[in-house]
């Protein structure tokens, strides 16, 4: 017998037309997480396995822990063989040295050919261990030990534990999108909700030095290593606002600051997004969390770009997204004290119910096009292609 991890894909298989693509983009990004691991790995309908030359299952298991589009992961024994006395046999030497108090066995047969049912496969190796293993007794509800068994046309494989896996796309099949990525809670965890759903990112922040600092940078910079271990790296355009801040705050009342502000970074995101081919802008925004984000808010503030804005944490409370932010471990960078633009020009009573007619006058007292045009011209490229992220056990 060998060890390999078999991999299932769950909601991958559901999407019978697009399989091709979605196998061929989860093999590449498994690929990618084991680079630098002495791997193979095949496909067998329905399943992927990784058999490595090394004895660092566990490793590689970590690895796949961050794949998205991985529903389950196992590490399985393969035998090159479906005869049920050798598949006893083998499922003995297996369990010789586990307590079995109660047991149930499961068999599934991808080999529908094989001439024995999935039932009758389980019977028959049931009555194997309970002839050999005294301790032993049937529970199928609450046993201590499922023996798993899986028949395929050819090898079976015997198992004992599944690990669950991310679930969701591979990342790269549903397109790409640019994530409006700031150092606050919401973004990043909005950002990892948006790959789970197969959406390759890049991303942009906007600093406004010297009111930010370049702790804030680093830290957005943070944020967007943590991210690439799912995105498979990830490249962060950084805009320098300042300029453009700067003419709001001198120009505009003080209650529209955020409301055009919001508009410029918008306009800017969705350039930046066409440059990239980026079909999508991604965002934190949750209704009702912020002046900015009240419905009439999000909607003259949405009003000067064309491509959808997906904001996965519209309908979250802060409780349940600094629940995600904790298990991603964004939420320990993200509270570090450094502030972004945003909270330097917060005013005292931003506008709750902005209206456009006002927001298109004030823009007039701005020559915003060439300020706009000048910060893409000049902006900052990070490629984190996270080699030396991937190497370091973080998840
Ligand atoms: P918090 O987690 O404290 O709410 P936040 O970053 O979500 O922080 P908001 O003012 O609520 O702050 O901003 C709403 C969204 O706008 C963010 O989730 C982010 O997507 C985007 N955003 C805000 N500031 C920036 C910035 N400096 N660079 C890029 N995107 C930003
Ligand atoms: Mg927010």
């Amino acid at each position: 017998m060998k060890q390999v991890i078999m991999i299932k894909y769950g909601e991958l298989t559901t999407k019978k037309d697009n399989i091709g693509l979605f196998l061929n983009t989860l093999k590449k990004n498994i690929d990618y997480v084991l680079k630098g691991f002495n791997v193979q790995i095949e496909y067998d309908k329905g399943r992927m396995f990784i058999i490595s030359n090394d004895d660092n299952y566990d490793q590689i298991n970590g690895k796949l822990k961050n794949v998205f589009g991985i529903h389950e992961f196992i590490l399985a024994y393969k035998l090159e063989d479906n005869d049920l006395d050798i598949i006893g046999q083998n499922i003995l030497s297996l369990i010789k040295d586990k307590e079995v108090n109660t047991f149930k066995v499961v068999t599934k047969r991808s080999d529908k050919k094989y001439p024995i049912s999935s039932m009758e496969v389980s019977r028959y190796i049931g009555g194997i261990i309970l002839k050999n293993i005294n301790s032993a007794k049937v529970d199928v509800h609450n046993p201590n030990l499922t023996v798993n068994i899986e028949i395929r046309s050819n090898a079976t494989f015997l198992y004992f534990n599944s690990i669950l896996g991310l679930g969701g796309y591979p990342v790269g099949v549903a397109g790409k999108g640019l994530l409006m990525l700031s150092g606050g809670i919401d973004s990043p965890v909005a950002g990892y909700m948006s790959i789970k759903r197969g959406v390759k990112l890049e991303a942009i922040y906007f600093e406004s030095p010297p009111h930010t600092s370049i702790e804030a940078k680093n830290k957005v910079q943070q944020l967007a290593k943590r991210l690439s271990l799912f995105n498979n790296g990830i490249k962060l355009h950084i805009i320098n606002f300042t300029k453009i801040q700067e003419e709001i705050y001198k120009k505009i009342p003080h209650e529209y600051l955020i409301t055009i502000m919001r508009r410029m970074m918008y306009r800017i995101s969705a350039k930046i997004a066409s440059n990239s081919n980026a079909k999508i802008l991604v965002n934190g925004e949750s209704i009702g969390q912020v002046a900015s984000q009240t419905l009439n808010s999000m909607s003259v503030i949405n009003e000067v770009v064309k491509l959808p804005v997906i904001r996965p944490l519209a309908c979250f409370d802060k409780l349940e997204i600094i629940k995600i932010a904790k298990e991603i471990k964004t939420y320990d960078i993200s509270i570090l004290p450094y502030e972004d633009c945003c909270t330097i020009f917060v005013p005292k009573h931003p506008v709750i119910n902005p209206q456009l007619s006002k927001c298109i006058e004030y823009e007039k007292l701005l020559d915003y096009e060439s300020l706009i045009i000048e910060a893409i011209k000049n902006h900052e490229i990070i490629k984190i292609n996270n080699e030396e992220v991937l190497h370091q056990d973080i998840l």
